[in-house]
């Protein structure tokens, strides 16, 4: 490897794959050799057709990497960091991103968000190779989809962290607050060089929107708060939630339940998660059209779906946000002794919107996060039986079906089957790994065929974990309960 060589393309790749211009080429080549201290250019032939074909930069960045740890000794971390570094010098400046952006924007929304989520590829911020080793399995069950994807790059986190992270004072000089500040962008940690955002007014309050660099689906990002408050279900925020939606109708868009164990892993920033068009909720069939005589031209249905949900559908903005807001203020006040209901400090709710042709579809789903003593981890959440597979918070994306599991998973699993293949070697197999302890129950299970692979036993354990986070679960009086839910909107 010459690396004047890899100068030049890696010139030639961000000119074909990050807007640089070749009027730039003779200041950044000047800029890359001073900075891996060689003092001549390449002066051959590089393969142009190659470069321009390159998904990813994963190519040059290795070879970038390797060269600053073998010629200028850098150790594995600092080696990455500043290829990390120089490619977010090369990758446009965020006015350059935002102006681009808004251009494309005022012909089509979907060419706006492929050049930004192109870029953000590209640039090395979204992690497309590790992304694509995800693990990833769809099925039907019951009435409906579920999508499970074992995320190799997420690092597991239990309920009890994130309370802990949520009630951690933030230290007045920690500098960007929080992972998700605005003022993150372009910052030397966490490999957020190339990190871009893109401003956007919604509800005439400033936010930027983000792709996640781990994306646990196909374009997941993230519409940011510029101000660092704690995550709250409100009026506002569904009134923002249609504006992005108006924006961006390709996606969906949708808001994690602002308390712990019921909502995402980030509650002290106010933030909405959306992406390509596949939570399976968005597929989910009808139940029962609800009688709705207030707000006539907004249809209300219950969802055919594992945990009590509801679909509001119209094209009424206004109609749509009064009925949201009914059914965010009933609940966040109704309690139900026998079904262990304390709504005190504990309701809130899930939502998730998209918008087909001109019509607004807005999914609600009920929840609660108390714990007894009976219940530490939660009422509503994932049985203890079922917590070897999943035992963080169940945020919106897996209550919209998609369910990401932790990666210690890959490895247990492959163990699990090794057992279930190979008997003789259970206990030999259990003694040296204690982590499968918690596998027993699903171990005797497989051996007496009550499942055939691994992939039906995650799609039933995870259907299961919706009904157990369901606030009706306990309701088995023939829906009375759900209905005196529903009595009281008052619809
Ligand atoms: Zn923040």
């Amino acid at each position: 490897m010459e690396i004047s060589k890899t100068i030049e393309e890696l010139l030639y790749y961000c000119h074909t794959h990050l807007y640089l211009d070749e009027n730039d080429f003779d200041f950044y080549r000047n800029y890359l050799m001073h900075d891996l201290k060689i003092k001549k250019p390449y002066f051959g032939q590089i393969d142009k057709k190659q470069i321009s074909n390159m998904e990813v930069v994963d190519h040059l960045f290795d070879q970038l990497v390797s060269y600053l740890i073998n010629d200028l000794k850098y150790d594995m971390d600092d080696a990455l960091h500043h290829a990390f570094e120089l490619l977010g010098h090369l990758t446009p400046r965020p006015s350059e991103v935002n102006k681009r952006f808004n251009e494309l924007l005022k012909i089509d929304s979907k060419k706006a968000t492929d050049y930004f989520y192109n870029l953000s590829v590209h640039s090395n911020y979204v992690q497309k190779t590790k992304i694509d080793k995800n693990i990833v399995i769809k099925s039907k069950i019951d009435n409906h989809e579920l999508i499970v994807t074992i995320n190799l790059s997420k690092p597991e986190k239990s309920n009890k962290d994130i309370v802990k992270m949520t009630q951690s004072k933030i230290k007045q000089e920690s500098y960007p607050l929080c992972v998700i500040c605005k003022e993150n962008v372009g910052t030397y940690t966490e490999y957020k060089n190339s990190l871009r955002i893109i401003n956007l007014a919604l509800n005439n309050q400033h936010w930027f929107m983000q792709y996640s660099p781990y994306g646990y689906f196909d374009q997941h990002l993230i519409v940011v708060s510029d101000k660092h408050i704690p995550m709250s279900v409100e009026k506002n925020n569904l009134l923002a939630l249609l504006d992005y939606i108006d924006l961006f109708p390709h996606y969906f868009i949708g808001a994690n339940a602002d308390l712990p164990i019921v909502g995402g892993s980030i509650l002290q920033h106010e933030h909405f998660q959306g992406g390509s068009h596949c939570l399976p909720i968005l597929d989910a069939k009808t139940k029962i059209v609800l009688n709705n005589n207030f707000h006539k031209d907004i249809e209300v249905s219950i969802l055919d779906w594992p945990t009590t949900a509801f679909c509001l559908k119209g094209t009424n903005k206004n109609s749509l946000i009064e009925l949201a807001n009914k059914f965010l203020t009933t609940w966040k006040n109704h309690d139900d002794e026998i079904l262990k209901i304390v709504s005190k400090d504990h309701n809130t709710m899930t939502v998730i919107v998209d918008k087909i042709k001109d019509e607004y579809r807005m999914f609600i789903i009920l929840r609660n996060n108390n714990c007894t003593l009976e219940f530490s981890d939660g009422i509503f959440h994932v049985r203890p039986s079922l917590m070897h597979i999943k035992k963080e918070g169940i945020g919106l994306i897996e209550a919209g079906g998609l369910f990401v599991l932790p990666p210690r998973l890959k490895r247990q699993l492959e163990l699990v089957e090794f057992i279930a293949c190979n008997p003789k070697k259970y206990e030999e197999i259990l003694t040296a790994n204690t982590d499968l302890i918690p596998f027993k129950q699903m171990i005797d299970e497989f051996l007496q065929n009550k499942y055939h692979s691994i992939d039906e036993y995650l799609i039933w354990a995870c259907n299961e974990i919706l009904k157990d986070i369901d606030v009706f679960k306990y309701d088995d009086e023939k829906h009375s309960h759900l209905y005196q839910f529903i009595n009281l909107l008052n619809l």
